[in-house]
């Protein structure tokens, strides 16, 4: 398995890291130990980079690492996360995760889901989570204290340079790269190490494997060996966490993890610019569109709304729901001036779509 630096931390860490958002039930149970062996054989063929996080999998992932971690020897990297914003309540979920994995020091500890800038305010405030994960790592329970984030590229440039964290994990794929390429290079410039998530679109590249066909490259068996690929090649992006939860994804990954090179950034524009050109009815989230009166975040709804186009309606309300965090009667302010499709780079009926997601926030 190749490996690359994870910032200035002296780590080297696997090209594919163990996302440990995609364990499944065998039947209507879980088997704690089935899915810690896929752990094992993970990091048996070369993964070192284990990531988890409170409630992933019915609150079960941290329990599955921690079985796993027991018998796992050599060395090996543990990330998990905290989304809580007060500091006391930081504290509490930190020494949980400890004794869940077994662990006593988190090797990448997560400000975790940071949505804005004023969230990212609210973690740093006094009393706050950034304030009690320092005092952790100072007692030796946090080695690096790193963030998540859903964050625009532009945000996620404002809270590197202020330099609270050694790292950073975004989403990041064929489908939203022009909404966060900035952020990437600009923590990659000050140092950061970078984790990317969500390779794959939550499913939505193999699950619509035919229409996302024209991003398999020579050498490329499947699409998603193109995905993960895509976001290996940047030299940006130290680990790419892909989710497993079987013996065949684990085994997959972990071929496709061997076989990377870092491409050349004329390579990674080639690939760049075939994408931004077959995604001609989808929302490439470059924001050029971000301009509305009405402060209508525009490219989250377009986001949402190429899940629509790919799956269905509601795959895109849950988008909508869960990961921006937008209620959709705001699609309802739109007082159609089209000044965002003017400027939108795909040319997409904006207006047209907004109003029909606000219909089904009234269904
Ligand atoms: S058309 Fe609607 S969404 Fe677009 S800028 Fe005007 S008010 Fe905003
Ligand atoms: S709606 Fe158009 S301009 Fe706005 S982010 Fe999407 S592709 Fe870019």
């Amino acid at each position: 398995m190749e490996t690359k630096p994870y910032g200035k931390t002296g780590k080297r860490v696997s090209v594919i890291g163990y996302g440990g958002m995609r364990f499944r039930k065998s039947g209507d149970a879980w088997d704690l130990d089935a899915c810690a062996a896929l752990v094992k054989l993970a990091h048996e063929r070369g993964v070192n980079y284990f990531d988890t996080a409170p409630g992933y999998c019915e609150d079960q992932s941290e329990a599955i690492m921690g079985l796993a971690f027991k018998e796992m020897k050599g060395d090996y990297y543990v990330s998990t996360k905290s989304s809580e914003k007060s500091g006391d309540a930081l504290r509490r979920q930190l020494e949980r995760s400890l004794a869940r994995l077994g662990r006593s020091r988190i090797t990448f500890f997560h400000i975790w889901c940071v949505l804005t800038l004023d969230d990212y305010r609210v973690r740093m405030a006094k009393g706050g989570a950034v304030e009690a994960a320092r005092r952790a790592k100072d007692e030796g329970l946090i080695e690096h204290l790193v963030f998540s984030t859903h964050c625009t590229g532009e945000e996620i440039e404002t809270i590197v340079g202020e330099g609270a964290f050694e790292g950073v994990t975004v989403g990041y794929n064929v489908l939203n790269f022009p909404f966060r390429q900035r952020g990437l290079a600009a923590a990659h410039a000050r140092g950061l190490g970078v984790a990317t998530m969500n390779p794959l679109g939550g499913g939505m590249i193999p699950q619509n494997a035919d229409y996302f066909d024209f991003i398999r490259g020579p050498g490329d068996a499947t699409v998603v060996e193109a995905a993960l690929r895509f976001n290996a090649a940047h030299r940006e992006i130290s680990t790419v966490l892909a989710g497993m939860g079987t013996r065949e994804e684990v085994l997959g990954n972990v071929a496709i993890g061997e076989t990377l090179r870092e491409n050349t950034p004329q390579a990674v524009e080639a690939i760049k610019s075939k994408l931004s050109g077959s995604l001609n009815e989808l929302c490439t989230g470059c924001r050029y569109c971000e301009y509305c009166p009405q402060e209508i975040e525009v490219s989250k709804f377009m986001q949402a709304y190429n899940k629509k186009m790919i799956q269905n309606v509601d795959a895109a309300k849950g988008e909508m729901k869960w990961h921006w965090r937008l209620p959709l009667e705001k699609a309802e302010a739109c007082i159609a001036c089209g000044e965002c499709e003017n400027r939108c780079t795909q040319h997409l009926p904006i207006t047209q779509r907004l109003k029909e997601m606000a219909g089904w926030g009234a269904a």
